[in-house]
């Protein structure tokens, strides 16, 4: 276990905690130093979700998992592509963007 500083190939940098053998640190520090911090990581992200103009496609499942319990049937609706300039003409049809979701862009009914 070690604390090093990481240099960012975006410019900042941050000192890291590494663990395990030695060799496996620094390939881990290089692989980080290849890359861009955690924040510019996030904005690009967020930069490319709003550039994104692919066509939205909404995808529709049957989720009978819990027929036999609830007596009920629910419905899942997911949007998925340029889902970011849609956002107020999704969310007026009753989709919302679950935010805890891995996948970018995963809106539920
Ligand atoms: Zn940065």
């Amino acid at each position: 276990m070690a604390w090093e500083m990481v240099n960012y190939s975006c410019g900042h940098s941050e000192r890291q905690q590494f663990y395990g053998p030695g060799a496996g640190r620094v390939q881990k520090k290089e692989w980080m130093e290849r890359g861009l911090c955690p924040d510019c990581y996030r904005k690009a992200q967020m930069e490319k979700v709003m550039a994104d103009e692919t066509p939205v496609t909404i995808r529709v499942s049957l989720n009978t998992a819990n027929l036999a319990d609830n007596k009920a049937i629910l419905i899942n609706a997911v949007a998925e592509g340029g889902t970011y300039r849609e956002k107020e003409n999704l969310k007026a049809l009753g989709f919302c963007f679950d935010r805890s979701s891995n996948v970018r862009d995963v809106w539920l009914v």
